[in-house]
């Protein structure tokens, strides 16, 4: 079997590194200095940097099953994200944060299913989402798609249980965004707390909370008083 990953390490330091040789020199020296955590689900087909038009430095990134954000009071285990989201709040300073979700999104699937008996880890990682499921058996796309942006917004709303993420909101000095990446139609729905998913196309903004319980004046979108969608 030919190395295929062998022959990309060394085209990219034959290749590419060359081209931003200056850029990383800088970012060496001078340290990194990202202006968004972003959260995303594992799934392949997310690509930040295509997304954002980012490049180096520009993002740190956690992601994980689902791009679900696990408790800050935790008595026990071990949370890669929650440690990356302290880091990224606490010693980096972001002034965003992204949680950025998915059409066909197996993790989401997989609350409505069995995982393999011996995935013990991942049927407890999913714990973090069951809350955004609805109650069907078996549901339909449409189903899935709701799914999805309710396990964002749930999302959401544990990261305002971190204290050093719940401060700085409310002292205007970082914004969170519920990001629905839309696969096939190749656009993100941003969640805005008063209109639901809006596609970026449309939007006025990059995303709003929910920076603390939102009082709704009326349904939009299914979504109840407090900035989860409701439920059936
Ligand atoms: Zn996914």
């Amino acid at each position: 079997m030919p190395d295929d990953l062998l022959e990309r390490l060394q085209r990219f330091t034959s290749e590419a590194f060359p081209t931003q040789r200056s850029l990383f020199r800088h970012l060496v020296d001078d340290g990194q200095h990202p202006l968004a955590l972003f959260i995303g689900c594992s799934d392949s087909r997310i690509v930040p940097y295509l997304l954002t038009g980012a490049g180096p430095g520009e993002l740190f990134l956690v992601r994980n099953v689902g791009a679900f954000v696990p408790p800050y009071d935790q008595s026990h285990g071990f949370h890669g994200t929650a440690a990356a989201i302290e880091f990224a709040v606490l010693n980096l300073a972001v002034q965003r944060i992204v949680v950025c979700g998915h059409t066909h999104c197996g993790a989401i699937r997989a609350l409505y299913g069995e995982v393999p008996a011996a995935a013990q880890n991942l049927a407890r990682w999913l714990d973090l989402g069951r809350e955004a499921a609805l109650p069907v058996a078996e549901p339909g796309p449409e189903v899935l798609r709701r799914t999805e942006q309710r396990a964002i917004v749930l999302q959401l709303e544990r990261l305002m249980d971190y204290p050093m993420v719940r401060e700085r909101v409310e002292a205007g000095q970082l914004t969170l965004h519920g990001w629905h990446y839309v696969i096939e139609e190749g656009e993100v729905h941003v969640f805005d707390v008063r209109k639901g998913f809006v596609p970026a196309s449309q939007a006025d903004n990059a995303g709003t909370g929910p920076y603390r319980p939102v009082a709704y004046a009326e349904d939009i979108n299914g979504l109840d008083a407090s900035g989860v969608p409701a439920s059936g």
